[in-house]
């Protein structure tokens, strides 16, 4: 990775035993932190905001299966979407005593493009066609009519938020999602949260290795039912 002009990629040990670069000197320390500040900076993190829900998408955010129904290895790009709900809405599911309605749930999906064929037409007989050309229309598709592989979107705190985790409600799998007073502090939540997805995505294969519903079905196992070929 460049940084000033220089590659650093060849390293010698100085006259004073230091490992600098080649090239242009600069110690090996000040390298690793130069590429450090430029990694924060690559920012590819894409958020749509749906209003209600927010997508947030990433180039590097990839899972790898090792033979998708006979496809050989295959990285698939990875989405995440926020769900601000009032759960007066899906009274059934919550029982909200708490003076905080909103619940905000996260969930990881394929990117829609990685579908496979047989899914998108599922998706499409239900939400009236498969959309072929828009980006955000197929999210739109996708998210509605299948639910992700839900996550704790507090796995992973900033270190500002310390050690306080917002309280909320328990998914049937046992993963807890944050509730809210208002939408606005949902919707505040899942900005911050976005933040942290790139260490989340570091570890994606942790999170994915988790039971997501009752019946045992890990996130891997979810996510291969939506990508498998055909
Ligand atoms: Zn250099």
């Amino acid at each position: 990775m460049n940084t000033n002009g220089c590659a650093h990629d060849r390293f010698h040990e100085n006259s004073r035993q230091e490992t600098v670069c080649l090239d242009c000197g600069l110690p090996l320390e000040e390298v690793l932190q130069e590429w450090l500040a430029a990694l924060r900076r690559r920012d590819k993190m894409e958020i749509i905001d749906f209003g209600c829900s927010m997508w947030a998408e990433d180039p590097a955010w990839t899972c790898t299966f090792d033979g998708v129904e006979g496809d050989g290895e295959r990285n698939v790009r990875l989405g995440v979407l926020f769900l601000a709900q009032d759960t007066a809405d899906i009274g059934a599911f919550f029982d909200d005593d708490t003076g905080r309605p909103w619940v905000v749930i996260s969930q990881i999906y394929p990117l829609p493009e990685e579908l496979s064929t047989r899914y998108k037409a599922a998706v499409g007989d239900c939400m009236g066609g498969w959309p072929e050309e828009d980006h955000r229309d197929k999210i739109v598709a996708m998210t509605g009519y299948a639910s992700g592989v839900p996550f704790d979107p507090q796995a992973i705190r900033p270190a500002s938020a310390g050690d306080k985790r917002i309280p909320g409600v328990k998914m049937p799998a046992g993963v807890e999602m944050p509730c809210f007073a208002t939408a606005e502090e949902a919707r505040t939540f899942c900005r911050s949260a976005a933040e942290t997805l790139q260490a989340f995505f570091w570890m994606i294969g942790f999170f994915l290795d988790k039971p997501i519903n009752l019946m045992g079905e890990t996130g891997w196992q979810y996510i291969r039912s939506m990508v498998g070929r055909q």
